[in-house]
C-alpha cells in the first residue's frame, strides 16, 4: 500500500471519500459543504494544531504572534495543545473573558475555538469575540443524535471527526471544512509534513462506515435515530433520578425542533454538566468520587471546581452502573423538613 491514495492536489486523500463525506452532511443538513475545501487528519485532535497554524500570520511575517482563545468551560485540549507548541506564530491566550473588553477596539491578532455543541456543557455556542478574529468552530457533536440541528453550519473554518457520530474514536479519523483556499492549503500542509496524509487504512474503513450510514438515513437502521433513541433514554433516566436531589443539578435542556427528523425532539447530550449545590461540596468531582462516579473536574475546562463533567457515552452496562450509583447518592440525601 503506497502512500498515495488519489487526487492530485491532495494526493494522501480518497477523492471517493471525500465525496462521500460531502454526501453525508448534505443529507444530514448539518454543514454547508458546496464551497468548502476538505482537509483529512489523524482525529481532530490533529486538526487543532494545523488549524491554528493555517490561521496565524506567516512565520515570516513580522506580525506578533496570534493568541488562541477560548470561553469557559472548554475542551482542554485547545488550551494544552496550544500551549505545547506557543511560540513565535501563535501562542494560548487563555479564556474570552479576559479579553472581552480589551478587544472591544479590536480583535486583530486573535484566534477563538467555539465548540458547538460544547464539551462539557453540551449547548449550542456562538463566537464572543466578534469583529475580525478568526473562529475554529468545533462540530464533533454536531450530529442528530447528540443535537438538534436548526440549519446547516457555514463558518469559515469547521472541525468534524467519525470519533462521535458513528464511535469510531480509535481510528483517528477527522476532517476540516475551510472556505478559504489559502488556509485550507496550509492546513493540508500541515497534515502531509506531521503524518503524510490520514492513514489509508482508516480511509478506506470510514469509507465503508460513511457509506452504510448514508445508506440507512431515515431507514429502519438509521444510526442518528438509534443514537438519538439511546442518548434521550439515558438524558431522562438521569434527570428523573437528579429532579429528586438537593445536592446535585445538571444542565438544563429543552426540546428544540430539529431539520434532520423535522419535529420537535427532546435533548439528547453526550455529557452532563454536574453542579453541586451544598457549600461544603466546593470540589464537586471529589463528591462524586466518594460515591464511586468518576467525573471530569471543571477545573479542567476552567470552570468551577463547583461543576463537573459526567459521560454519557458509554456501554449499556456501564450506564446502569452509573444509574445505580448516582440513584444511591440521591437516595443518601437526608434532611430534615
Ligand atoms: N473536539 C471535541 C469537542 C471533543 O470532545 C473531542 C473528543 N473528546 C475531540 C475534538 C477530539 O476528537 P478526535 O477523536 O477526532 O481527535
Amino acid at each position: 500500500m503506497s502512500y498515495i491514495a488519489t487526487g492530485i492536489e491532495k494526493m494522501f486523500q480518497s477523492v471517493e471519500l471525500e465525496r462521500q463525506i460531502r454526501r453525508l452532511h448534505r443529507a444530514v443538513g448539518n454543514a454547508v459543504v458546496d464551497d468548502k475545501h476538505v482537509v483529512f487528519a489523524a482525529g481532530s485532535i490533529q486538526l487543532i494544531n494545523a488549524l491554528v497554524h493555517a490561521l496565524s500570520p506567516d512565520a515570516n511575517a513580522a506580525s506578533p504572534p496570534a493568541r488562541v482563545v477560548a470561553t469557559a468551560p472548554y475542551y482542554p485540549i485547545y488550551r494544552t495543545q496550544t500551549k505545547m507548541f506557543d511560540g513565535r506564530e501563535y501562542r494560548w491566550g487563555g479564556t474570552t473573558a479576559l479579553w472581552v473588553n480589551a478587544s472591544r477596539n479590536s480583535t486583530d491578532g486573535f484566534i477563538e475555538f467555539v465548540t458547538s455543541p460544547n464539551n462539557p456543557d453540551a449547548q449550542l455556542y456562538e463566537p464572543v469575540l466578534g469583529g475580525s478574529a478568526p473562529v475554529i468552530v468545533d462540530h464533533a457533536y454536531y450530529w442528530p443524535h447528540f443535537t438538534h440541528i436548526p440549519a446547516p453550519a457555514d463558518e469559515d473554518v469547521m472541525m468534524f471527526t467519525m470519533s462521535k457520530p458513528s464511535g469510531h474514536a480509535g481510528s483517528r479519523f477527522g476532517w476540516a471544512l475551510i472556505r478559504d483556499e489559502n488556509v485550507a492549503k496550509r492546513a493540508n500542509d500541515y497534515v502531509q509534513n506531521s503524518i503524510m496524509g490520514a492513514s489509508r487504512d482508516t480511509q478506506l474503513r470510514m469509507l465503508g462506515i460513511v457509506k452504510i450510514m448514508l445508506a440507512n438515513l431515515h431507514g429502519k437502521e438509521d444510526i442518528f435515530a438509534f443514537g438519538h433513541d439511546v442518548m434521550r433514554t439515558r438524558w431522562r433516566r438521569l434527570n428523573a433520578v437528579v429532579s429528586r436531589s438537593r445536592r446535585i443539578s445538571l444542565q438544563r435542556m429543552a426540546p428544540e425542533y430539529c431539520t434532520y427528523f423535522k419535529r420537535i425532539r427532546e435533548p439528547s447530550p453526550g455529557y452532563a454538566w454536574v453542579k453541586c449545590e451544598m457549600e461544603e461540596d466546593d470540589d464537586c468531582y471529589e463528591a462524586l468520587l466518594k460515591a464511586k462516579i468518576i467525573t471530569r473536574s471543571g477545573a479542567r475546562f476552567e470552570a468551577s471546581s463547583r461543576y463537573t463533567r459526567l459521560s454519557l457515552l458509554k456501554t449499556d452496562d456501564d450506564f446502569e452502573v452509573l444509574m445505580e450509583r448516582v440513584t444511591d447518592l440521591v437516595n443518601a440525601e437526608n434532611y430534615d423538613e
